[in-house]
């Protein structure tokens, strides 16, 4: 993979956080400056097949404590793209079985000399617990059912490449709102940047109360779909279900899943979207996974540009701030631009 070495990338002057927990605190001005900041490293890595050394020296730590694929592995290549090392951690197989904490197990892992730790875990606000303890930035890759901001960001750079942007566009969350942290991201980060969301799933799965915070609320999906741009059919997380929802699979399927059917009465241009793992024939049938309006795959490639983006932005303020616990050494250093 070619290295273009150094290059000089003007540090956004209203970025100023040092970490990324949560889309529902960021201004619509930061999701601007992390979404147009994606795009750029995209456009310099060659839509990512080319190495920057812009955050040559520091290391990222992956600190995962659930299942992932696509954001454990995109993290790591977002970094290792900008020039930095990497570290893996999952708790199978760490000293958390020996009975260590959470806390104590990133500190361990701060004290090799990251600059990063991405953390997911089962648990909402660890990543947010971890921002008070540790001086490196914190990132969330999925607390719970509470966000996933790397996720939203990525689904809406996705749509913003294809729609030019995101205000004023009918974007639609279809599936399990109630244990969705993508649905959670997206939401927040949707409604800041101007665009109509419609929560639509089985009353068991969407809460009323959605409305009463200027979400759509809607039951059925045949009746919306004339009016979408955009699709994001969710997962139906079953790990996180404590009872049953809805009474089978097929009757979810028959009632909520994109299918061919669907297709032939939704807009011409729609875009059909997934974070991913799909569940083929649950959430959304072959034809249309795999069919000409789906950005599934392109989702994946954008979530390494959101990443560099993050880590790029973070570590930048950082750098300027010095030491979230002490002094400042160097309060003027600038973020590394080569
Ligand atoms: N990969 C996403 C997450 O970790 C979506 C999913 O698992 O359904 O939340």
């Amino acid at each position: 993979m070619p290295d273009t070495g150094a290059t000089e990338l003007p540090f956004p002057a209203n970025w100023h956080r040092r970490d990324l927990l949560e889309l529902q605190c960021l201004r619509p001005d930061e999701i601007q400056t992390l979404l147009d900041t994606a795009q750029t490293l995209k456009d310099l890595t060659g839509g990512g097949r080319n190495k920057l050394s812009l955050l040559s020296g520091k290391t990222c730590a992956n600190l995962f404590f659930e299942n992932s694929t696509r954001t454990r592995s995109s993290f790591s290549l977002a970094a290792k793209r900008l020039g930095a090392d990497t570290l893996e951690f999952s708790s199978a197989g760490s000293s958390v079985a020996k009975g260590e904490t959470f806390v104590d197990t990133a500190k361990t892992i701060q004290a090799m000399g990251v600059d990063w730790v991405v953390t997911r875990h089962n648990t909402p606000g660890t990543p947010q617990l971890l921002a008070r303890e540790l001086d490196c930035s914190v990132l969330n890759a999925g607390d719970g059912a509470h966000e996933h901001p790397t996720q939203g960001l990525l689904d809406m750079l996705t749509i913003r490449q294809h729609r030019g942007g995101l205000e004023g566009l009918t974007v639609a969350l279809v599936g399990d709102i109630a244990h969705s942290r993508t649905a959670r991201s997206n939401l927040w980060g949707l409604k800041k940047m101007g665009a109509h969301v419609i929560v639509c799933g089985p009353p068991t799965l969407v809460s009323p109360r959605w409305a009463e915070i200027g979400f759509e609320v809607a039951h059925s999906l045949d009746e919306i779909l004339p009016r979408c741009d955009v699709l994001n059919l969710l997962r139906i997380q079953f790990e996180r279900q404590q009872a049953r929802y809805f009474p089978s699979v097929h009757e979810y399927a028959a009632l909520y899943a994109m299918n061919a059917d669907r297709m032939r009465r939704a807009k011409q241009d729609i875009l059909i979207m997934a974070p991913g793992p799909i569940n083929r024939g649950v959430e959304i049938t072959p034809e249309v996974a795999d069919g000409p309006h789906s950005v599934i795959l392109e989702q994946v490639t954008n979530g390494i540009a959101v990443r560099m983006a993050a880590l790029w932005l973070l570590a930048g303020a950082a750098d300027r701030q010095g030491s979230r616990h002490g002094e400042s050494e160097n309060p003027q250093t600038a973020p590394q631009a080569s």
